[in-house]
């Protein structure tokens, strides 16, 4: 049975015995709703720790709107199952008193890696995001902890944190697990209506399209987002919010492409939103 810790002082109690025991310590940090995309997170940590703690904590300081974080899924006995089934030691569940016990007068700003992307259209949240990382890192002191691409600007910001604070512990990048035709998992398209489910694959058809199109030899930013924005326009029922073409590391916009890019959007489905993003690169460039 895997153990399921609600404070910070049981889990450092807990870990002190496993700390001494040496064994390698993997975190896995989530807001639940558990799905193939965590498991293929917590499959990585498995078999690379040996102590692996999920934490479950749908953290409010990241949210914008206060409605998306009421309607934000939960289903704790599901997500405590779905860890058990896969080999999970321990689930770390803090409520938002236990993270939050005061009005917290410290926060963590990753500057720079913040300003494009879901960065402008999203104020507030990577800030909230860096500093429960931060937090979760210090309180569990894992050796890695494990972060999904699929939400590639987090990880590129939580890499450079680690990187600029000297924290411990190596961050692990796990590539996005997809439904067959494309669509990445998410915690938030269980609140996508039939017709919506079937639209929200526009966003990985336009990242393919991008792709083809840097693949091909396309050299200029511009007509690749323009293209991929085309193929988000033909589709009724979503509206893009961005759809740009970055560097892969400092996720800024370029002049031209000569290398690995990133392409990366987000789109709405009715009050639905959806990110994703894939790397390309010139054929010739390989
Ligand atoms: P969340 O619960 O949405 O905050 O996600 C927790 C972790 O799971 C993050 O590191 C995400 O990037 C990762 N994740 C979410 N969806 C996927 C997916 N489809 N494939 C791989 N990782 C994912």
């Amino acid at each position: 049975m895997a153990d399921l810790i609600h404070t910070v002082a049981d889990l450092r109690a807990r870990l002190f015995p496993i700390r001494h025991e040496r064994k390698i310590i993997g975190l896995v940090p989530t807001m639940g709703a558990l799905h193939r995309g965590h498991g293929r997170l917590i499959e990585q940590a498995v078999s690379g720790s040996g102590f692996v703690i999920v934490s479950i904590f749908v953290n409010p300081t990241q949210f914008n709107q206060a409605d998306d974080y009421q309607a934000y899924p939960r289903d704790l006995a599901a997500d405590l199952a779905f860890c058990e089934q896969r080999g999970v030691n321990l689930a770390f569940v803090p409520s938002a008193a236990e993270m939050y016990p005061n009005e917290g007068l410290t926060s963590v700003n990753v500057s720079r890696l913040t300003d494009h992307l879901c960065g402008p259209h999203r104020p507030g949240h990577f800030e909230g995001v860096a500093t429960v990382v931060a937090k979760l890192l210090n309180i569990v002191q894992p050796d890695r902890t494990y972060f999904g691409e699929k939400d590639c600007q987090q990880l590129a910001i939580i890499r450079r944190m680690v990187e600029d604070l000297n924290m411990p512990g190596e961050i692990i990048g796990v590539p996005t697990v997809r439904e067959p035709d494309g669509l990445a998992l998410s915690s938030r398209n269980q609140r996508l209506s039939a017709e919506q489910r079937q639209a929200a694959t526009v966003l990985y058809r336009a990242l393919r399209k991008s792709e083809d199109l840097v693949r091909a030899g396309e050299t200029c930013p511009g007509e690749v987002m323009k293209q991929g924005l085309a193929v988000i326009e033909s589709e009724p029922l979503a509206r893009a919010e961005y759809f740009e073409v970055v560097d892969p590391e400092q996720l800024q916009p370029l002049d031209e492409i000569a290398g690995q890019v990133l392409i990366a959007g987000a789109i709405w489905l009715g009050t639905t939103r959806l990110i994703d993003n894939l790397r390309a690169a010139p054929a010739d460039s390989a």
